[in-house]
């Protein structure tokens, strides 16, 4: 469970104690024996994983940075707080001006998710995107009281979404409203290249697709419908936060998921 710090409430510092409820698979991107990660993480075209987010190996989450269909880039989430030197470096390191990031799109509230927000509006003077009700949260007006842990500071997110609307990013997102594991938690999906960033909505263990980890999550039913949902769309990639992502077959992966059991 430790790579999910952004769920630790009271510290966040890795929690060994609960290291063995889950697989070491699900620190997908590890780096085993200390080599060097591929220098490629360009995990699909024109789609960037971005590198040296985490705080330490032993925390996955996976910032996505993709090319639009034009010279700009959109962000997807922004990892924990401090992320964003990880981020700004990659940038550097790939050419990427920082204003050539026209969107930030935030799944959720959750500061694994958040933390970065507001360092990279910054940088970036990118346009920032969320579901209106995780807006609120994420502004912290009023604070988040479910489970993971809050944004680290408030942020005004410029554009709220409701479920469906488009997004011209990344050759073209439409935003889906899946709620459980936050109220106003949001996947978006690119349905021309098939492709699902699915946020906290799953977890990715292997190839296994968890549906979110219960003891992190708002509602679980609304979750498992939400997960039912988009299980309806045509899904290539599933681009998960924590885990994976499977880039082949991602929809038959997600239309077998399984739910852990609350502790
Ligand atoms: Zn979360």
């Amino acid at each position: 469970m430790t790579a999910f710090i952004g769920y630790n409430n009271q510290s966040a510092a890795p929690n060994p104690g609960r290291r063995a409820d889950f697989a070491p698979s699900l620190r997908t991107g590890l780096i085993p024996n200390g080599l060097r990660p591929l220098a490629m993480p360009e995990i699909l075209p024109g789609i960037h994983q971005v590198e040296g987010v985490d705080p330490s190996p032993e925390f996955s989450t996976h910032v996505y940075l993709v090319k639009d269909k034009g010279p700009s880039w959109t962000l997807i989430d922004t990892g924990l707080p401090g992320a964003h030197a990880a981020i700004e470096k990659y940038m550097r390191e790939h050419k990427i001006e920082p204003t050539a990031v026209k969107k930030i799109l935030i799944t959720h509230l959750h500061r694994d998710h958040t933390g970065s927000l507001k360092a990279m509006a910054a940088f970036t003077h990118a346009k920032t995107y969320s579901h209106w009700l995780e807006a609120a949260y994420i502004a912290c007006d009023p604070p988040y009281d479910g489970p993971g842990t809050p944004p680290a500071m408030p942020h005004a997110i410029d554009e709220t979404l409701k479920d469906g609307d488009s997004i011209d990013a990344a050759g073209g997102l439409i935003a889906y409203h899946t709620p459980g594991h936050t109220p106003g938690h949001t996947s978006y999906y690119q349905p021309e290249r098939k492709i699902l960033f699915s946020g906290d909505l799953f977890f990715v263990e292997g190839d296994q697709v968890l549906l979110t980890v219960p003891d992190y999550t708002h509602h679980t039913p609304s979750a498992l419908v939400s997960a039912r949902r988009m299980n309806q769309l045509s899904v290539d990639s599933l681009l998960s936060y924590h885990g994976g992502p499977i880039l082949k077959d991602g929809g038959k992966a997600m239309r077998a998921f399984r739910q852990l059991p609350k502790k």
